[in-house]
């Protein structure tokens, strides 16, 4: 993400619109889509990529004018970045056997059978994640993906919360109430009464990565926000950060487990 801080936007006459728009530059072959979100509280633009996807981020009084020059001034970051997405192989997920199902920070092999009932068996030993599936069971990767929910949450319910209580000790910082609950894009939220929320998929994690996570959730306590005391908190607990969003990051799309098509 890059942001920049770029004019008085109390002076522009034409505010942005969010939407979906083109815009041609120099350095970028084809017209370039990208969608414009406005945030009520943002103050700076940023310009993000997700999956190949360009979305600017404005401020509320920015005008598309801005939005444009914008796009014009990051445009060799921009397309060194669109490059690098277009080329990196993605994994996709099929739900089929021999796919890898983290656990832990290491890699189980799936393998799915075919017997009276439906269910998941964790065999350490072989290093293996094993569903049985129903004889009537219709939607195969369906009932497959719920068995990965099943055995994420479950060793979530396993673990999370004595990592929880650990990580608590350390800091001197407590929550009020632990849930779990399957996001695709993040790994845990604190809520202003001291609910925190983890995703069962952080058990995909290695511990230290867990534990990261956790911090961060904790470290919410005190601020609310991302602030420069936030992160000086969380600092204090925890110095691996920078490792670990860069396993979360690298194994997003082995980890996530997307709605079969
Ligand atoms: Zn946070």
């Amino acid at each position: 993400m890059i942001s920049e801080l770029l004019a008085p936007w109390r002076t522009a006459k034409h505010t942005v619109k969010p939407g979906a728009f083109f815009i041609s530059l120099t350095s970028v072959e084809a017209p370039l889509p990208y969608t414009v979100k406005v945030h009520q509280r943002r103050k700076r633009l940023a310009i993000e990529i997700h999956q190949g996807e360009v979305v600017v981020k404005a401020p509320p009084l920015c005008t598309q004018e801005l939005v444009e020059t914008f796009l014009n001034q990051q445009q060799h970051w921009l397309k060194d970045r669109l490059t690098i997405a277009a080329t990196k192989p993605s994994f996709i997920r099929e739900y089929k056997n021999g796919e890898p199902i983290w656990f832990m920070g290491k890699p189980l092999e799936l393998k799915v059978v075919k017997t009276h009932q439906t269910s998941w068996h964790y065999l350490p030993d072989q290093n293996t994640l094993m569903i049985s599936l129903s004889g009537r069971v219709k939607n195969r990767d369906i009932q497959v993906r719920q068995q990965l929910h099943q055995f994420y949450l479950n060793k979530a319910k396993q673990y999370l919360p004595t990592l929880l209580k650990l990580c608590e000790e350390k800091t001197s910082l407590s929550s009020t109430a632990l849930e779990f609950k399957f996001y695709q894009w993040r790994w845990g939220c604190c809520y202003n009464n001291g609910k925190i929320i983890l995703n069962p998929l952080l058990m995909a994690a290695p511990e230290s990565a867990i534990e990261c996570v956790i911090i961060h959730e904790l470290c919410h306590r005190k601020h609310m926000n991302h602030s420069k005391q936030f992160w000086q908190l969380n600092a204090e607990f925890c110095d691996e950060c920078g490792q670990t969003k860069n396993w979360l990051k690298a194994h997003h799309d082995e980890v996530y487990l997307p709605t079969p098509k």
